[in-house]
C-alpha cells in the first residue's frame, strides 16, 4: 500500500501541534467547492488540517452518500495549494487504498463505523504496516468498551499514532444537541488513555451553527487537544449537514473568540491560592461522607425497626417526598434538579441495599 513521506512525517509528529485546528466541509461536492472553502481556510492561518468527506454514511438512502474517489484528486490540489495534511473518512478496506493512494496525510474513522467490530477489524487489516495515523471517533451510542475497543484493534494491528475525536452520543428525546456531548464519557476515555490526543467535534455535538463556540469552549476547558469544525464556502446549500457548518470567515472569527486555557502554570501565587482552593474542596467532601455514613447508619436502624414490626423496605410515598423535599431546599441552594435526582438516585440506592442487608441477616 502507498505511503509518502508527508504521511510518514505527519505519523511522527502526531497529532503535531496543540490545538489541533481541522476543519473543511462535511463532504467534498464539487472541485470548486471544496478548493474554494480550502484555500479561504489556509488564508485564515488558523487551520492546521483539511477535513472533507468524501465517503458518506448515511442514515437513509437516497440522500448524498459522498461524491466517492472521484473527489480524491480534488482534495490531492488543495493539499498542493494550500501546503496543509488532509483527511478523510474510511469505512472500508477500499476507502483506505484509495485515500493513502491520494496523499491523504491523517485518516479517521466514523461513529457509525466505530459501532461495528467487523468493520473495524477490516480496518485494521487494511492498515497493518501503513504508517499513517488514524483518529477514532466515538461510537453513535454511549459506550465505552467500544470506543476501546476499536482504539485496541488498531493498536494491535500497529497503528502507532492513534487519537481520539469526541462528536457527541445519540440519545432519545435530546432537543437541545444532535448528539449529546456527555462529556463525562471522553473524560473517562481521557483517563483510561492519557496519552492518546483528544479532539472535539462540535459540529456533530451541536448540529446547528448557535451551539458550536460554547461547546468548543466546554471542550477547551477540558483540556481537549485540539478541534474538527465542517465549513463551507455556502453553508446553507451544502449537499449535507448544511445546518451545522459555517463560513471559512466566521470559522476563524469563533476561533479568535475562544481562550486556549493552559492546563498548568509555575505561577507560584496561582499554585497557592489553587491549593487552599483544593483544600477546602477536600474538607468539605470528609465532612459530607461523614454525614453520609451516619446517614447509612441511621437507614440500617429503620431496616431493623421495619424488620421487627414486618414492613416493606420501599415506600414509595416516602421515596417521592425525599425527593421533593430535597428539590426544594436544592433550589434555595443553587443545586440543579437534575443533580439533586441523580445524587439522591444513588443515596436511596444504597440506603435501600442497607436495610436490605440489614432484613434478610
Ligand atoms: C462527519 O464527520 O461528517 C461525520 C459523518 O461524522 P460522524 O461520524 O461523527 O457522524
Ligand atoms: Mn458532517
Amino acid at each position: 500500500m502507498p505511503h509518502t513521506e508527508a504521511q510518514t512525517a505527519a505519523a511522527t509528529n502526531f497529532p503535531g501541534k496543540k490545538p489541533l485546528i481541522i476543519s473543511g466541509p462535511c463532504s467534498a461536492e464539487t472541485e470548486e467547492q471544496l478548493l474554494a472553502t480550502c484555500t479561504q481556510l489556509a488564508a485564515t492561518g488558523r487551520v492546521d488540517m483539511l477535513r472533507a468527506g468524501i465517503w458518506k454514511p448515511r442514515t437513509k438512502p437516497g440522500m448524498f452518500e459522498g461524491i466517492g474517489t472521484k473527489g480524491l484528486p480534488w482534495l490531492q490540489k488543495a493539499r498542493q495549494l494550500t501546503g496543509l495534511p488532509t483527511t478523510v473518512e474510511v469505512a472500508t478496506p477500499k476507502h483506505v487504498e484509495d485515500a493513502l493512494a491520494f496523499e491523504v496525510d491523517v485518516l479517521w474513522i466514523g461513529a457509525r463505523t466505530t459501532v461495528n467490530p467487523f468493520s473495524v477489524q477490516a480496518l485494521a487489516d487494511a492498515l497493518r504496516g501503513v504508517q499513517v495515523p488514524v483518529f477514532i471517533k466515538n461510537p453513535v451510542h454511549p459506550d465505552l468498551e467500544l470506543w476501546l475497543g476499536a482504539v485496541e484493534r488498531l493498536a494491535k494491528a500497529g497503528v502507532q499514532n492513534i487519537g481520539l475525536i469526541h462528536r457527541g452520543f445519540a440519545s432519545y428525546g435530546n432537543t437541545e444537541y444532535r448528539n449529546a456531548p456527555m462529556w463525562h464519557l471522553p473524560i473517562e476515555m481521557r483517563r483510561r488513555l492519557p496519552d492518546l490526543p483528544l479532539i472535539c467535534d462540535p459540529s456533530h455535538i451541536c448540529g446547528n451553527r448557535t451551539g458550536l463556540a460554547a461547546v468548543a469552549q466546554q471542550s477547551i476547558d477540558l483540556g481537549f487537544d485540539g478541534l474538527m469544525l465542517e465549513s463551507h464556502i455556502d453553508p446553507d446549500n451544502a449537499w449535507s449537514d448544511a445546518k451545522q457548518q459555517v463560513t471559512p470567515q466566521r470559522l476563524a472569527e469563533l476561533l479568535d473568540g475562544l481562550i486556549w486555557r493552559q492546563e498548568t502554570t509555575d505561577q507560584q501565587e496561582f499554585l497557592t491560592v489553587l491549593a487552599q482552593l483544593r483544600e477546602q474542596i477536600n474538607q468539605l467532601d470528609d465532612e459530607i461522607l461523614h454525614l453520609l455514613g451516619r446517614r447509612m447508619q441511621v437507614a440500617e436502624s429503620i431496616g431493623r425497626y421495619k424488620k421487627e414490626n414486618d414492613i416493606t423496605i420501599l415506600q414509595t410515598s416516602r421515596w417521592n417526598e425525599i425527593l421533593e423535599r430535597g428539590i426544594r431546599k436544592g433550589d434555595q441552594l443553587g443545586l440543579t434538579a437534575d443533580f439533586i435526582r441523580k445524587y439522591f438516585d444513588a443515596v436511596h440506592l444504597e440506603s435501600i441495599n442497607r436495610q436490605n442487608s440489614v432484613m434478610n441477616k
